[in-house]
């Protein structure tokens, strides 16, 4: 790319000026050469001045201010002019905010030089980060591969090169989903899902955005043709780091096609009840249970809470080489070592309830099932349960209550209910603050009340602000706050004897599951780490 071709360039000439100091300290033949004597202020200088210039040429790059035919322009201008053209985007930036009040303009440039160094500290650390992959079809076939060598045009490549750079871009970001919409005729929009939010992050015009559709599709493996329809498919990235899977799901939409890629959770294997957010208390409790020979685990929460990762967390603390562990899973979104994983598959007819079927002939110690979402898979689950078999899953409700009542909808009886289920375990992401640019927070008369007459200390809460090493959210990372439900004999009596109403299960347990929800989160909001708005947005 010409923009590293210079900034390589710029990177030679900081390194000739450093070689010029270190000989020309001692000797002094080359400062005579260079005729200029060595000064301190003007290399601080001229590092600072490289240093801004390649901190706009970074703004540049992703601006989707600058069309992408301008772009290699702006960028040599960039190079020569930063600065001066960061000054002028600060004084533009500075007067728009004063104009919509509130703050005073000594605060606002306070801000912006604190946004700008931690772009600038950040510059280096992100052309390091820059990853460089290959995208894999699932049998390891490269795309020039899959077109048949046809990589003569000019248009393939720069294609290609591109949609590698949205997915290396998707992993350095840590990127759970990547969305590829067409906005309305004229423009697409690329997004990412960065701890549970969607980001917009490029957009493209509808022919590129095509051919970027249509080179994920061949490498997915699905017909590039078929536009309209929907379909599935998969491929993988080598990263210098290892492999990370992909799944795609493409359908047809009003202005044209759409796709959406899940990044598989490669670091699932190294997830441990410490670090999904679990406390020392709740820990104790999910070991002692999942160390009995017999019993069932069930996580529930809606999408996109994090109950797989948990229930990772729950195998890695299983010992997998003295314990037979198999597991049912769509997709698998890690290989465990020294475990038995099916992937369901229904185009195969390989199913929950065939594959639990079919484990259980395999004399199983621990059986994790990827998701309970039908009658048959619920009722071999807690009949295995109550087998002698350890069994881990997940259920896809709003709370516990709900997943019990959930259950009673799958047509299982009250008695299998009870005998067969140990604990219920729900549990929601909460976003982190990003430690970086977090600010004390402006806590309303009301909210100061609230917290004296629940005598919590809430000198230590922070709010979210917004740097550039957070895109402007506030957030970084996110942990798990979770409600623990343990059925004991007196609820289990309680639910084989229909004591419980529907009604009743549903309504009370979900008051005390959020509160329980909502003790634990507060916990986090009163150490810093979180903050009162976000608690509010996840729980309510
Ligand atoms: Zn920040």
């Amino acid at each position: 790319m010409g923009t590293l071709a210079l900034i390589k360039c710029f990177s030679a000439l900081v390194e000739l000026d450093a070689s010029l100091i270190s000989t020309g300290t001692g000797t002094g033949t080359i400062l005579s050469f260079t005729s200029l004597p060595f000064s301190p202020v003007r290399l601080v200088c001229f590092v600072g001045w490289v240093y801004l210039c390649l901190y706009f040429v970074q703004r540049v790059q992703f601006s989707p201010l600058v069309p992408k035919d301008y772009k290699s322009t702006t960028y040599v201008v960039a190079l020569f002019l930063g600065p001066v053209l960061l000054f002028v985007l600060l004084i533009v930036s500075i007067v728009r905010k004063s104009l919509e009040g509130h703050r005073t303009i000594f605060e606002i440039l306070k801000e912006q030089l604190q946004s700008v160094s931690a772009g600038v500290g950040s510059l280096h650390f992100g052309f390091r980060k820059k990853i460089t992959l290959k995208l894999l079809d699932s049998s390891g076939r490269s795309i020039t591969e899959i077109y048949g060598h046809s990589k003569g045009r000019r248009e393939d490549s720069h294609v290609l090169e591109l949609t590698e750079q949205i997915v290396a871009d998707a992993l350095a970001e840590r990127a759970s989903d990547i969305l590829i919409d067409p906005k309305d005729s004229l423009i697409s929009i690329v997004r990412f899902r960065i701890d549970g939010m969607l980001r917009m992050v490029q957009q493209l015009d509808p022919t590129t955005c095509q051919a970027v559709i249509n080179s994920i599709k061949a490498v997915s493996n699905m017909d590039i043709s078929e536009r309209r329809r929907p379909q599935d498919g998969a491929f993988v990235a080598k990263t210098s780091d290892g492999t990370v899977s992909f799944r795609v799901a493409s359908a047809g939409a009003v202005n044209g096609e759409k796709l959406s890629i899940r990044v598989l959770n490669q670091n699932a294997g190294m997830f441990t009840l410490e670090s999904v957010g679990m406390t020392e208390k709740q820990r104790a409790i999910i070991e002692n249970v999942i160390a009995k020979p017999s019993g069932m685990v069930l996580m529930s929460g809606p999408t996109g809470s994090g109950k797989t990762t948990t229930l990772y967390a729950m195998l890695n603390k299983i010992d997998l080489l003295t314990r037979n562990v198999i597991t049912v899973e769509d997709p698998i979104e890690y290989v465990l070592p020294n475990a038995s994983q099916i992937e369901v598959n229904s185009k195969a007819d390989i199913t929950f309830a065939k594959s639990l079927r079919s484990i259980l002939r395999q004399d199983p110690d621990v059986i994790c099932v990827g998701e309970i979402r039908d009658e048959e898979t619920a009722a071999i689950a807690l009949r295995a349960s109550q087998t002698g078999h350890l069994v881990l899953g997940t259920i896809h409700s709003d709370s516990n209550a709900s997943a019990l009542v959930r259950l009673l909808d799958l047509n299982i009886t009250p008695l299998t209910l009870s005998s067969g289920l140990d604990m219920l375990v729900s549990q929601r992401l909460v976003r982190l603050l990003c430690k970086n640019c977090k600010a004390p927070a402006k806590l309303s008369q009301n909210q100061l009340h609230e917290l004296r007459k629940k005598n919590i200390n809430y000198r230590n809460i922070f709010q979210a602000k917004g740097c550039d090493q957070c895109h402007g959210t506030g957030y970084r990372g996110r942990i798990a706050i979770f409600d623990i439900l343990n059925l004991d004999n007196d609820l289990k009596a309680d639910i084989a004897n229909n004591k419980l109403s529907v009604n009743q299960l549903k309504n009370e347990g979900d008051k005390r599951g959020r509160s329980n929800l909502k003790k634990q989160g507060l916990k986090a909001v009163v150490s810093g780490i979180t903050s009162l708005e976000e608690l509010k947005r996840v729980i309510g």
